[in-house]
C-alpha cells in the first residue's frame, strides 16, 4: 500500500491564513475505476484566488470544504488508467492539486506535451495565468499600439506577462509596480519602460512620475491605492481590466479606496472586471502566440519553486506576501 499526502482546510481563516488553516493528511494512493486515471502530481499551482475559496461565501467558484482537501491547478504523470486514450506515462493538466496523487475522471484531464515545454509552464506562462494576461490586456482592455499601459503586481505571474505582451503588441510606454527593488530591476530587464517599488512613496506620485502624460490602459492586479492612482492618471476614454485586488484578499474590513471614482464620469473611463474562465475561446490563439514568443525569445518568464507537499501552505502564504518572482509553484 502506497501513501498519498494531501493538504486539507483545517479552519477558515479570519484575515491572514496561518499554519492552523492547513492540515497535512495521509491517505492511501487510490485505484482508478472505469473511465478514471490516477495521476502522480509533479507540480501544483498556488494562486491568489484560493484565498477567497477559504471563506464560506458564495462566489464564482464554490468555497473549499472544511476538513476536505484543497484543490487547484496541477500537472502530473498518469500512473494508472482505466480510461480509453490515457496510458501510464502520459502527462496531464487537471484541477486536483494540493495532493501527491489525484484520482480523477479522464474527462477532467487534458494531455499536454512535455517535449514542447517544461511541464511547469502549463500552470503559468502557457496556462491559466498566461491566458489571463493575454485575454485581459488584449480583449478586456482592448490595448492598441501606441498606448501607455500600467500594470500592478507586475513582477508576478500575470503581471510580468502583461507588460511583455503589451510591448510586443506595440505599446508606446509600459509601467509596472512591484514590491521590492530587486523586482523593479527585473521588470526593467524584461523590457518595461519604467517600474517602481510601491513602498517607496504613494503610488499616485510614483505613477505620475513614471507616466507624466497619463495612461490609457490599467491592468489591475492589486486594487486599493493602485486603482485609485490609475484612475487619477487615466486619460480620456482610458480602460481598466480589473483582474484582481490582492491588496484586500486578507482584509477583514471593506477597503476605503478608490476615493476618486467620480473621475470615471468626466474622463469617460471603462473599468471592466473579467474572469479568465470566460475567455476560453482565445486559448488556441493564445497558445499559438505564446509558444511563438517563447520560441523566438521575445518573452521570458520566471518561476519560484517550493519543494514538497508539506511546504505547499508556506508557498501559498509566500505568494500572498510577495515572495515570488513570476509564477509560484510547488514541486511534488
Ligand atoms: P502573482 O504571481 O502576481 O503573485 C501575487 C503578487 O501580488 C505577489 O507576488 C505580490 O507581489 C503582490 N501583492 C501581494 N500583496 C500586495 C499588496 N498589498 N499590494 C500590492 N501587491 C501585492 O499572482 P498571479 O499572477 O497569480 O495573480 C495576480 C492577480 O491576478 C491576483 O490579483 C489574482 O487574484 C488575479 N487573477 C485573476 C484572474 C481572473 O480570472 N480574473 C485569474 C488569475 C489571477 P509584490 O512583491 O509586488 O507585492
Amino acid at each position: 500500500m502506497r501513501t498519498n499526502r494531501e493538504i486539507h482546510l483545517a479552519s477558515r481563516p479570519q484575515g491572514w491564513p496561518t499554519a492552523d488553516t492547513f492540515r497535512l493528511v495521509e491517505t492511501e494512493v487510490p485505484t482508478p475505476g472505469p473511465g478514471q486515471v490516477v495521476v502522480r502530481n509533479l507540480f501544483m499551482s498556488v494562486d491568489p484566488y484560493m484565498r477567497g475559496r477559504m471563506n464560506d461565501v458564495k462566489s464564482y467558484v464554490p468555497p473549499f470544504a472544511l476538513d476536505g482537501p484543497l484543490d487547484g491547478g496541477a500537472v502530473g504523470e498518469v500512473v494508472a488508467s482505466e480510461a480509453e486514450g490515457f496510458e501510464p506515462g502520459d502527462t496531464v493538466l487537471h484541477g486536483l492539486g494540493w495532493r501527491e496523487y489525484a484520482l480523477l475522471d479522464a474527462k477532467a484531464a487534458r494531455k499536454v506535451d512535455p517535449t514542447l515545454a517544461p511541464v511547469s509552464a502549463y500552470l503559468g506562462v502557457l496556462g491559466m495565468t498566461g491566458l489571463t494576461a493575454y485575454a485581459g490586456l488584449l480583449d478586456v482592455a482592448g490595448m492598441k499600439a501606441g498606448e501607455t499601459v500600467f500594470v500592478s503586481a507586475a513582477a508576478g505571474s500575470v503581471g510580468s506577462l502583461v507588460g511583455q505582451i503589451a510591448k510586443l503588441k506595440g505599446a508606446a510606454h509600459v509601467v509596472g509596480s512591484a514590491g521590492s527593488a530587486a523586482k523593479v530591476e527585473r521588470l526593467k530587464a524584461l523590457g518595461f519602460d519604467a517600474a517602481f517599488d510601491y513602498h517607496d512613496r504613494p503610488v499616485r506620485e510614483s505613477l505620475k512620475a513614471a507616466a507624466p502624460d497619463g495612461i490609457d490602459v490599467y491592468f489591475d492586479n492589486v486594487g486599493g491605492d493602485h486603482l485609485e492612482a490609475a484612475i487619477s492618471s487615466m486619460r480620456l476614454h482610458g480602460r481598466a481590466a480589473i483582474c484582481g485586488m490582492i491588496a484586500q484578499y486578507n482584509d477583514t474590513e471593506p477597503p476605503a479606496a478608490p476615493r476618486n471614482l467620480a473621475l470615471v464620469i468626466g474622463k469617460r473611463l471603462t473599468l471592466r472586471g473579467f474572469l479568465v474562465g470566460d475567455h476560453g475561446g482565445l486559448r488556441n490563439q493564445f497558445v499559438q502566440d505564446m509558444a511563438g514568443w517563447l520560441r523566438d525569445g521575445s518573452i521570458s518568464y520566471d518561476e519560484t519553486i517550493v519543494d514538497g507537499i508539506s511546504n505547499a501552505p508556506e508557498a501559498f502564504l509566500g505568494l500572498l506576501r510577495g515572495e515570488n518572482l513570476g509564477k509560484m509553484l510547488v514541486r511534488l
